[in-house]
C-alpha cells in the first residue's frame, strides 16, 4: 500500500469504496447492499460526494463543530465575566478561584469532545488513511490541551528553579509539536470546508493558518534571542507583536468549526435521504407533494 497523500488519493479514487466500512466494491450490482456491512452501493458511486457519505459519521463532525463552539462561548465567557468584571467587582478571591475553575473545566470538556468528534475518520477511507494524516495529528490535540493545561499548572505552583530548567528544556519541543498540530488543524479544517463545500471556510482556513505559523516563525526566534541577550528592547518587541498575532490567529482558527457546522447538518440529514431505500423515498416524497397541495389549496385566496 503506497503511503504517500497523493497515492492515498489515487488509491481511493480507482477503487468502489463503501461510505460505511470502506470494503471495495467493484463489481456487485449497483442497486444492491455491500455484503460486510449492508449499506448502499449505490451511495458509494457518489465517492467524496458529502452527501452521500456514511450519515453517523456526518453526524458526529456536525456534533464536533458544535461542541468546538460551545467551548469557544465557554472561553470567552471565561475572559469576559472571569478576567475582568470579576476583579473590578472586587468578588472574594475563593469564589473568584471556584468560578475560574468550573469555567476553565468547561472550555476544556467541550473543546476536547469537540476535537474528539471532528477528528472522526471517514469510515470510507479510514484503514488506507496515511499513520501521520492531518485529521489523525489534529485528533491527537484531544490528549494535548489538558496535558499543556496540567504542565501549566503544576509549572506554575513549582515555580523555582526546577520547574525554570524544565521550561527551557521542553518549552522548544511543546512548542513546535503544538506548532505541527495547530497547522495540521487547520489544514484538516481547509479539507472539510470543501468536502462540505462552504467556500468562505476554505479560504479562512488556509490564511487563519499561514497567519498562525508566520507568527509561530517570529515569535520563536524572538523569545530566543530575548533569552540570549537578556531582554534586549526589540526582541521582547518583537515577541510580544509576534505573542499577539499568535493568540488572535489561534482564536480565529478557533472559530472555523462554526463555519461548518450548519453544512455538516445539511450534508447528514441530505446523506440520511440518500441512504434510504427507494420505497421509503417514494412514500416520504407522496408525503410532501400533499403538503405541498393542502398548502397551496389552502393558502391560497386569489
Ligand atoms: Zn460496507
Amino acid at each position: 500500500m503506497k503511503s504517500d497523500r497523493s497515492g492515498y488519493s489515487a488509491l481511493c479514487s480507482s477503487a468502489l469504496l463503501c461510505q460505511r466500512c470502506g470494503y471495495d466494491l467493484r463489481g456487485l450490482d449497483a442497486a444492491g447492499r455491500c455484503p460486510e456491512c449492508n449499506a448502499p452501493i449505490s451511495a458509494a458511486l457518489h465517492g467524496e460526494q458529502v452527501e452521500f457519505a456514511d450519515p453517523q459519521w456526518l453526524q458526529r463532525l456536525a456534533k464536533g463543530s458544535r461542541c468546538v463552539k460551545t467551548g469557544g462561548w465557554s472561553l470567552a465567557l471565561v475572559c469576559g465575566t472571569w478576567l475582568v468584571p470579576l476583579k473590578w467587582l472586587d468578588v472574594p478571591s475563593p469564589l473568584r478561584i471556584a468560578l475560574g475553575a468550573v469555567a476553565v473545566a468547561s472550555v476544556v470538556f467541550f473543546l476536547c469532545l469537540g476535537i474528539w468528534y471532528l477528528g472522526e475518520p471517514d469510515p470510507r477511507t479510514k484503514d488506507r488513511e496515511p499513520t501521520l494524516s492531518h485529521r489523525r495529528l489534529f485528533r491527537s490535540m484531544f490528549a494535548a490541551v489538558p496535558l499543556t493545561l496540567v504542565m501549566s499548572l503544576v509549572l506554575l505552583r513549582t515555580a523555582g528553579p526546577a520547574a525554570f530548567c524544565v521550561t527551557q528544556l521542553l518549552g522548544a519541543p511543546i512548542g513546535l509539536v503544538g506548532m505541527v498540530m495547530i497547522w495540521a488543524y487547520g489544514t484538516y479544517m481547509q479539507w472539510l470546508a470543501t468536502r462540505v463545500g462552504v467556500s468562505l471556510a476554505v479560504t479562512r482556513a488556509r490564511d487563519y493558518r499561514n497567519a498562525y505559523t508566520f507568527s509561530w516563525l517570529l515569535f520563536a526566534p524572538a523569545v530566543f534571542a530575548s533569552w540570549l541577550t537578556g531582554g534586549h528592547p526589540i526582541c521582547l518587541c518583537g515577541a510580544f507583536i509576534a505573542g499577539i498575532g499568535m493568540l488572535a490567529f489561534g482564536v480565529l482558527l478557533l472559530s472555523l468549526p462554526t463555519y461548518i457546522a450548519d453544512g455538516l447538518q445539511r450534508a447528514s440529514a441530505a446523506a440520511i435521504w440518500n441512504w434510504s431505500a427507494p420505497d421509503d423515498k417514494a412514500a416520504e416524497a407522496e408525503r410532501m407533494r400533499n403538503v405541498t397541495a393542502e398548502n397551496s389549496s389552502g393558502g391560497d385566496c386569489h
